[in-house]
């Protein structure tokens, strides 16, 4: 039996440990954590409606109507009418024939790659895909094959190289430790041109990108031709919790009779669903959301390239500053919660080693006040870590 004591030493040494802060109340820039009101810039609410009022409300109500658990998976008798609702308005939302709701992220894409590929098909992922995504195409059985952050002409040559069975292209539509975009358009030729699936997923866009928060695709303008599976989750932009996947009548009732993670696991609560359709209609109702975000995004860009930060190429609320070292990471973060503010070092096996980084994330909750007293935070504690 491995020494499990000895492990997590070396852990430690490595500066790879991992530990949870415990938060009082509900996500917003200032928040309780460990016991201490902080400045946080490291949740991926990024539209402040995790506690929306009108969102509490909706939740608060479906409980009230429809008590707490589902009580069975969807194909017993958990599947309800919140949750029924909820499903047409993302096919509405989405633009697509219907909407399959998972009950995570992380479930909805293994539920999607094991239904889809198997032994003698292949997978297809960047390289810098979520953790949820590679895992998804491992556990399908299919060759797993990766391909160079977003380089879709190396994507093209891999799928042309396979002759037989299915072919499934997984990416990230911005990518959650980097910010920056899939080249949606190009991916999406490479596959029509080789007869490959494509499904993207959207996890940090749906709600945030495009003019109407219809995600990556939107910005990108493209549609369900270009990209038949769209994989989305409401725990980010919508502030809620659970996934969905959007496409065609027959892929949804296909994944309804196949996926596993669908089938064999309790339906999340109604009443989150509830609060998820109150999400969806602020979507629509407050574009301002994704105004003030984006002029937040410009604001903390501007600031950190005058300090000399090393950015990284996104557009994205995800701004993350590259700092190469675990260590020194961490210690960065570390001298930031001492001044006050969260802000998250990503370390290995999260990041490519030797790309370690604080994940600095903006909401629409934030104020410009809020994105300057992070950038004179970070400007103090550089002649500090310069020297670690
Ligand atoms: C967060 C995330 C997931 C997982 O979604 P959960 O609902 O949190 O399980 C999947 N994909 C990406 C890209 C993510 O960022």
């Amino acid at each position: 039996m491995k020494d499990l004591r000895a492990e997590l030493a070396a852990r430690r040494a490595a500066g790879l440990y991992r530990h949870r802060r415990t938060v009082d109340g509900p996500q917003a820039p200032r928040m309780v954590i460990d016991g201490r009101e902080v400045l946080s810039f490291c949740s991926n609410d990024y539209l402040g409606l995790a506690g929306h009022p009108v969102v509490v409300a909706a939740f608060r109500q479906g409980a009230d109507s429809y008590g707490v658990g589902s009580g069975a998976a969807h194909l017993v008798n958990g599947h309800s009418r919140a949750h029924h609702a909820l499903e047409a308005e993302l096919a509405a939302f989405t633009g697509r024939e219907r909407a399959l709701l998972f009950s995570t992220g992380y479930m909805a894409n293994l539920g999607v790659a094991a239904a889809l590929v198997g032994r003698g098909d292949a997978v297809f992922e960047d390289r810098l895909n979520h953790a949820s995504l590679l895992d998804a195409g491992l556990l399908s059985g299919a060759r797993f094959i990766r391909y160079p952050h977003n380089d879709a002409a190396a994507l093209a040559g891999k799928l042309s190289e396979r002759e037989t069975g299915e072919k499934l292209v997984l990416t990230d539509g911005v990518f959650s430790m980097d910010g920056d975009l899939a080249p949606v358009a190009d991916l999406a030729q490479a596959c029509r041109r080789h007869d490959a699936w494509f499904m993207v997923d959207d996890a940090h866009g749906l709600g945030v990108l495009g003019e109407h928060g219809r995600g990556t695709l939107e910005a990108a303008g493209l549609g369900p031709i270009d990209v038949p599976i769209l994989m989305g989750t409401l725990g980010k932009g919508l502030g809620t919790a659970g996934a969905f996947v959007a496409g065609a009548e027959d892929l949804i009732e296909y994944l309804i009779q196949t996926a596993r993670t669908y089938i064999y696991t309790t339906a999340q609560p109604p009443a989150v669903a509830e609060a998820t359709r109150a999400a969806l209609k602020l979507v629509d109702a407050e574009p301002w959301r994704r105004d003030k975000l984006q002029g937040l995004v410009t604001r903390f860009r501007t600031g950190a390239a005058q300090l000399g930060l090393t950015l990284m190429d996104s557009p994205t609320p995800i701004q993350p500053l590259l700092v190469g070292d675990n260590q020194t990471a961490l210690a960065m973060s570390e001298a930031l919660w001492d001044r006050g503010i969260l802000v998250t070092a990503i370390r290995p096996p999260t990041v490519p080693a030797g790309t370690a980084r604080l994940r600095v994330t903006l909401s629409a909750a934030h104020d410009e006040r809020d994105v300057d007293q992070l950038l004179t935070a970070l400007d103090s504690i550089s002649c500090d870590t310069n020297n670690v």
